[in-house]
């Protein structure tokens, strides 16, 4: 097992992502060791660690000179290189096996996207609820006679919302070492560890289980969307960093939410809800990545070229919206899935980020950044840039949505009503001003048309007047290319 810095600085990591990582390693080797297997381990600030990946393989095979290399598929096409050029290099068979942490591996997701002219979450879903047994009957139907209990799914809050409380994770000897050992090694990366709340051991990934499932589950469905300034979790499960380092499988926690409501003690739309997360969108987004290749991350449909401004590195703006959103990044490493779509991935596509510039931030911020993950979901799904293969349609939304689903507007400098003027809301300046920019690209897209038929209501002179506001804003937040 290596612990090399150049995987913290490839992106930067934050802070706690690093340690979340480390732990869980050092964690799990305390693990093997207990069970009787020898673990040969580099850590960090090993005096002789080359701190790069592909030669700490290269030193290791030089010192147990092994018949030959076996691995799981990594979470990342540049690690497989890595393996596949050091096995090559070193002249050492390498094995590649499956993950079995995943329920639909890369071929069983090629064949079910070959011939077909668009992949569509939707359906392989489906397929998946039937291949997988989950929530259907024995004719292959959806429990509830729905496959998708959506639109029960969008309520917001009325008043400041009382969600269960976090279950402490004791930071023991290993975790503490390693963060020490973080910030002696590392001293710049982003992000505070002074929060560091995550399971690190499959005891403590189970007991998250445990409490997401009893405490969160039945209020998950109906709130799943909503957004509250200084709540950051809700009713959200944030297991997605466990399962990504495999201390809990996807079918466990499925099956979990299945007994739930087959117990009564969540409603259907809650655990159909969270299932499609899982069996759904999950393997989806994998089989996706793993499908286009390496040249995916090198897309950028929108030709947008604009710098990550550096608010998203220390939440120091006056949109507040914004500001709660990466400060709750920064302070733990974790935002919900609608704070990630519709407030920092929705911004950083209307202002025109550029999308690897903004790809590289998800994978680095969040504890549950693997390229396989973040990738389409940044890149493809929250920005458009992979010209509609995981979305055909741009997640483009004004204030209105934000002001919608949270109560961010009522604390903000900026007026949601505006789309011109001084105090306009920048994500409506930004919002008309990416139809207007491309209006032309998506004419013939239907699922464009009602937003295009506003923008054609617009007289000219206030279309003019929100190219100059969009323009002013950019350079103003540090967004135009250098
Ligand atoms: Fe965000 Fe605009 Fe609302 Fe301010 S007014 S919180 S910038 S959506």
């Amino acid at each position: 097992m290596l612990e090399v810095a150049g995987e913290s600085r490839h992106v930067p990591s934050h802070f706690q992502r690093t340690t979340l990582f480390l732990s869980a390693m050092r964690h799990h080797a305390a693990w093997l060791r207990d069970q009787g297997w020898r673990v040969a381990y580099v850590r960090l600030d090993d005096r002789k660690n080359t701190q790069e990946f592909g030669s700490e393989i290269v030193r290791a095979c030089e010192r147990l000179a092994p018949e030959r290399l076996t691995a799981v598929r990594p979470g990342e096409h540049r690690v497989l290189a890595i393996l596949k050029e050091t096995a090559d290099g070193s002249g050492i068979k390498l094995t590649v096996k499956e993950d079995p942490h995943f329920l639909c591996d890369p071929g069983t997701f090629n064949a079910w996207a070959e011939g077909r002219k668009e992949l569509v979450m939707e359906h392989f879903y489906r397929e998946q609820r039937r291949s997988l047994g989950l929530l259907v009957d024995n004719k292959g139907n959806p429990e509830g006679g729905q496959w998708n209990f959506d639109k029960d799914n969008r309520k917001s809050f009325r008043a400041s919302p009382r969600p269960p409380k976090r279950p402490a994770f004791t930071v023991d000897a290993i975790t503490r070492e390693v963060m020490d050992t973080v910030r002696r090694t590392l001293p710049d990366l982003p992000g505070s560890l002074d929060n560091f709340n995550w399971p690190v051991t499959r005891e403590q990934a189970l007991k998250a289980l445990d409490h997401f499932i009893k405490s969160c589950l039945p209020r998950f469905g109906d709130y799943q969307d909503a957004m509250w300034l200084g709540q950051r979790t809700l009713y959200h499960a944030l297991l997605s960093p466990v399962m990504n380092l495999k201390l809990l499988n996807p079918r466990e926690i499925v099956d979990r939410a299945v007994r739930a409501y087959e117990d009564g003690s969540a409603p259907l739309n809650a655990v159909e809800g969270f299932v499609r997360q899982i069996i759904g969108w999950r393997e989806f987004i994998r089989g996706v990545y793993w499908l286009e290749g390496p040249d995916y991350a090198g897309r950028n449909g929108l030709k947008h070229k604009g710098r990550l401004p550096g608010f998203y590195w220390d939440a120091e703006t006056d949109m507040a919206c914004m500001a709660d959103a990466i400060s709750g990044v920064l302070e733990t490493a974790y935002a919900h899935h609608i704070s990630r779509l519709m407030v920092t991935g929705n911004f950083a596509l209307i202002a025109g980020i550029d999308p690897k510039a903004v790809s590289d931030w998800y994978l680095g911020m969040y504890a549950d950044g693997v390229d396989w993950v973040t990738l389409p979901n940044t890149l493809g799904m929250a920005l458009h840039a992979d010209g509609g293969v995981v979305g055909t349609k741009p997640y483009a939304a004004s204030g209105k949505y934000i002001q919608r689903m949270s109560n961010a507007c009522e604390h903000c400098r900026y007026d949601v009503t505006k789309r011109t003027g001084e105090d306009a809301c920048p994500f409506n300046v930004f919002y008309w001003d990416f139809l207007i920019r491309h209006e032309k690209r998506f004419s013939s897209n239907r699922r464009m048309r009602m937003m295009l038929k506003n923008l054609e209501r617009m007289s000219e002179q206030e279309t003019t007047e929100i190219t100059v506001s969009a323009g002013r804003l950019r350079r103003d937040m540090g967004i135009d290319p250098a």
